[in-house]
């Protein structure tokens, strides 16, 4: 069976990330990969749908069993990919997308080379602040240490395939939506299927 397209997207706290990716799974034929975290769940978030929501003992536990693909420490908070869901739905061909902080997209990256990756930025810190501070899903102190993050973050896009500036709303939709087309028309023949596709060009005199 051939791989699906694997999608690394990254973006500091912060810069619409959900409101960007919202809706992508259905207009791209897309699965979002879920993460398990040991952060408290925000209104309406469902276990299992947003998140594997897990205490910290729990979560440390599935550290030693290796049960991640990958983990960091976001703003005091542990968030992990859960190895086996991800290999099911990469073994079956599956379009996967995983939405992961910096750290842990660095660490994708490199254990799977064949994935698309996408940074999208904020016009600036000051902004990024404003609209934490207004989606007001965290206290003022934890938008302090988010703002902080994503200052750190922010020079990490030089190693992404395609960053986006989510100045306006409209614009960034848009350059999202074309920048995960344009990925899945021009990197249709991954790694694993290069050969078979070369294969086939050449055999086609
Ligand atoms: P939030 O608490 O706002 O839902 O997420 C905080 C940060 O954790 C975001 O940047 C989000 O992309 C990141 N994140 C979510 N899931 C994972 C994961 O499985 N691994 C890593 N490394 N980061 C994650």
């Amino acid at each position: 069976m051939s791989r699906g397209t694997l999608y690394i997207v990254t973006a500091p706290s912060g810069c619409g990330k959900g409101t960007l990716l919202n809706g992508a799974d259905k207009r791209h034929g897309l699965v979002y990969s879920v993460s398990a975290t040991t952060r408290q769940p925000r209104e309406g978030e469902i276990d299992g749908v947003h998140y594997y929501f897990k205490s910290r003992e729990e979560f440390e536990e599935m550290i030693k069993a290796d049960d991640f693909l990958e983990y960091a420490e976001y703003c005091g908070n542990l968030y992990g990919t859960p190895r086996s869901a991800v290999e099911k739905l990469i073994s079956e061909g599956k379009n996967v997308l995983f939405e992961v902080e910096v750290e842990g997209a660095m660490k994708l990256i490199k254990k799977l080379p064949e994935a698309v990756t996408i940074f999208i930025l904020p016009p600036s810190v000051k902004e990024l602040k404003r609209r934490l501070l207004k989606r007001g899903t965290e206290p003022v102190e934890k938008v302090d240490q988010r703002v902080k993050r994503a200052k750190s973050e922010i020079p990490y896009a030089k190693y992404f395939d395609f960053v986006i500036v989510n100045d306006d709303l409209d614009d960034a939709l848009k350059d999202f939506d074309a920048c995960i087309i344009a990925a899945k028309r021009a990197r249709k023949y991954h790694c694993k299927d290069i050969d078979n596709k070369i294969l086939e060009v050449l055999e086609d005199e």
